[in-house]
């Protein structure tokens, strides 16, 4: 009996043990992760990734020039963002710096070939996030700042508000020095055509359907896809720090000073260093109603499951109600996420080792 005794105290000291030790899958920051390829490297120092649009993009109606002028532009957008990443830079440059290149390209829907209005103007959307501080700017309805994701930036680093719109936006931007341009700067002779073809559709369709709702499903690929293009960024930097923003022209023959996802917090763009950083494109009404970025980043901290889990539960949400599009994001340990429920999204990546993806299509 009395050899008995320490046995069964030692016994007793690891059972109690195993409850005081923590568990590792309760304390995520306790282990070490994967990096995204998930091949067993550890958490990356910093990681980015872009968006340039979610939309139906096939690849029967995709030319190899067409292809290779927006990879490549892609590519250039992120190695830029990458660079500030690489040379300790912070994340909030990266997202910054990069959508500065995508919003000066033609090629996507965010400054230089913004889509057109149903008045044939270009108003331009735009937010930005800091996911240490929580701190946020964004922009709407402007039509003569070249940049909006700069005034977004001002407007959070330079200003007591979150969002500017319009006129009022447009004279900020002045007083900060921004660069302005003519209205006509914007155009593009591309856009102008969807334009036209969106109108024309609509002016065949006029009281057949009575919302802009079921009218949408009228739209041929082409057509839909014309109304996509918004451009966005997420990225963590080498301090830990999150940061997203996106930027856009809106959806093609908006009406009435409409305003999509892409300037609202929340739904186009959210970043918080406790879970992750997102930047949205899609039909905005649809991710306005479904808070989309905050809600991945809502459901990762209170259920703690993962931001790729939480991305694929808020997309389907946006199905269910009707409507269509995709997120990038990264999380505080650098995995990086693209979902989308289109048939392609824009889209690319860059690890800390400089290891880039670009991708176009669904597969
Ligand atoms: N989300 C944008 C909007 O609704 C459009 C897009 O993503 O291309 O304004």
């Amino acid at each position: 009996m009395k050899k008995l005794i320490p046995f069964v105290f030692t016994l007793c000291l690891v059972f109690a043990c195993g409850e005081l030790l923590p568990n590792p899958d309760e304390h995520p920051e306790n282990i070490t992760r994967e990096n995204p390829e998930g091949n067993g490297q550890s958490k990356p120092e910093f990681a980015i990734i872009i968006h340039g649009g979610a939309g139906t993009i096939l690849k029967k109606n995709m030319t190899p020039e067409n292809e290779a002028a927006y990879k490549a532009k892609l590519e250039e957008a992120i190695r830029v963002g990458y660079n500030v990443l690489k040379n300790g830079g912070s994340s909030l440059d990266a997202v910054t710096k990069t959508i500065n290149v995508m919003e000066d390209s033609p090629l996507f829907n965010a400054g230089k070939g913004a889509v057109f209005t149903n008045a044939e103007t270009n108003e331009l959307d735009a937010s930005i996030m800091d996911g240490k501080t929580l701190n946020a700017g964004a922009s709407a309805g402007t039509t003569t700042v070249r940049n909006p994701i700069d005034l977004a930036r001002a407007v959070m680093d330079k200003s007591k508000h979150v969002m500017l719109s319009g006129k009022g936006a447009e004279i900020f931007a002045e007083e900060q020095g921004l660069t302005i341009v003519e209205p006509e700067y914007f155009y593009t002779e591309r856009r102008l055509e969807s334009l036209k073809r969106v109108k024309e559709r609509e002016a065949k369709t006029a009281g057949k359907v009575d919302n802009e709702s079921a009218y949408i499903d009228f739209y041929d690929a082409d057509i839909k896809n014309a109304k996509f293009g918004t451009v966005g960024c997420a990225a963590l930097d080498k301090n830990g720090n999150l940061a997203a923003g996106t930027s856009t022209g809106g959806m093609t023959n908006k009406r009435y000073g409409r305003v999509g996802d892409a300037p609202i917090i929340g739904s186009g763009t959210y970043a918080n260093n406790a879970t992750c950083a997102v930047s949205s494109t899609g039909w905005g009404e649809y991710f306005i109603r479904a808070q989309v970025a905050h809600d991945i980043s809502a459901l990762m901290d209170y259920k703690g499951i993962s931001l790729k889990e939480a991305s694929k539960i808020v997309l389907d949400k946006v199905a269910d109600l009707g409507g269509d599009g995709g997120i990038v994001a990264v999380d505080k340990n650098g995995n990086m996420v693209a979902e989308f429920n289109t048939a392609g999204m824009y889209r690319a990546t860059m690890n800390d080792k400089g290891k880039l993806t670009i991708g176009i299509y669904e597969k």
